[in-house]
């Protein structure tokens, strides 16, 4: 099957990440299974699994082809063709996910029967993840597999779409809630309540001050674009009308920080600034305050100048330039478990999240040729 065949397979499985991957996951193992592939999951969460395949000897040192098979949704898009059946114009596959990130999949997925028939000295393994558009934490139980149950790869490709081009780096985010618990009261005496509107407002300021300092230390050697942590509010919500002090507000923000920078930074100023207002309200309201849930922790990807990761896949792209990405990727979690990781993949982000999602049939037969090669390098001569 081609890679572009099997695209329209699996985007015909409606894999929003509120729903089940179990159908294409299912399609996924069957397939390989018909082709003497032995697979596994590690389940994440209920209706939510990854799916680990390995072709070749059973060897440290293999490459890890990665990609997550949940997708952004369609609801409120305006979309002129079906979302989930693959529709040809002039070259240019239109369906959710191909872009980002069934593609690539489906190129693996094509590529598994010829890599089987391949005598590599060293594995090449699959893992198709889950819930990478929430949390991007889906696949940790699928990377905790490799060095315990499974052996120890050496490189991996994440294959989120750059065009194919090698991306050495992404920044690490993390996004909050900070939810303001306050105290009711009639607007004509607002001093018998407690405002969380008014101090959703203290706290914005004190982000919006740590934004700037981030601003100022930027950094023009680094490769992001742009060269700085950023901070930034994203939605607030707070009060019903006019006359009532508000006793509710929540804030939703996000810090996207340079792989270099302190994680915890951020956080623990936000942190001591919500402990001392915590102190100055809860003298006077006990039940009122303050708390902060990080429901989002997406590690970065550190460039690493003499990667294994980085110089394979100029090999095998044939490409003599690196870039770095600025959108959130599971990459991270496989550099922290020991893999020399670079992200590289077909169609381009421009193209992903968005209404009438496409991907150029041209990048598939790009990335059928990458892993072509990539079984040319691990096979024994
Ligand atoms: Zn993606």
């Amino acid at each position: 099957m081609s890679s572009a065949e099997m695209l329209g397979h699996l985007i015909s499985f409606d894999t929003t990440s509120c729903n089940s991957n179990f159908l294409l996951i299912e399609f996924a193992e069957a397939f390989l299974r018909d082709q003497g592939i032995e697979t596994i999951r590690a389940d994440y969460a209920p209706g939510k699994t990854n799916l680990v395949a390995s072709i070749g000897p059973a060897v440290d040192g293999g490459v890890v082809l990665s990609g997550h098979t949940d997708t952004v949704p369609v609801t409120g898009q305006t979309w002129v063709t079906d979302p989930f059946t693959m529709t040809d114009v002039d070259g240019d596959l239109f369906g959710r996910g191909t872009c980002d990130m069934k593609g690539f999949l489906a190129c693996c997925l094509a590529a598994a029967p010829h890599l089987k028939a391949r005598n590599l000295a060293r594995p090449v393994h699959l893992v198709f993840s889950c819930d990478e558009e929430v949390s991007c934490e889906g696949v940790i139980p699928a990377v905790r597999r490799f060095g315990h149950d499974m052996p120890t790869p050496s490189v991996c490709v994440v294959g989120e779409p750059t065009m194919m081009d090698v991306m050495t780096g992404q920044k690490a985010c993390q996004a909050f809630v900070t939810t303001i618990t306050g105290v009711e009261a009639h607007s004509s005496k607002p001093a018998l309540g407690w405002s969380a509107l008014n101090e959703a407002n203290l706290l914005i300021t004190e982000i919006n001050t740590i934004a700037q300092e981030m601003r100022d230390k930027e950094n023009k050697d680094c490769p992001f674009d742009p060269a700085f942590t950023t901070v930034h509010v994203g939605a607030v919500h707070s009060g019903t009308t006019v006359n009532i002090v508000p006793n509710l507000a929540t804030i939703s923000w996000e810090a996207r920080l340079l792989p270099d920078q302190d994680t915890g930074e951020i956080r623990d100023r936000v942190a001591r600034f919500v402990k001392a207002r915590n102190e100055i309200i809860r003298a006077t309201y006990p039940d009122a305050g303050i708390e902060t849930d990080n429901y989002v922790n997406v590690p970065g990807l550190e460039p690493e100048p003499d990667g294994e990761a980085k110089s394979l896949a100029m090999r095998l792209t044939g490409s003599n330039r690196t870039g770095v990405v600025s959108y959130g990727t599971e990459a991270g979690h496989f550099q922290a478990a020991g893999m020399s990781t670079v992200i590289c993949g077909p169609g381009s982000i421009d193209q992903a999240h968005k209404p009438d999602e496409f991907i150029a049939a041209s990048q598939l037969v790009e990335c059928d040729r990458f892993l072509a090669q990539l079984g040319d390098e691990l096979s024994t001569p």
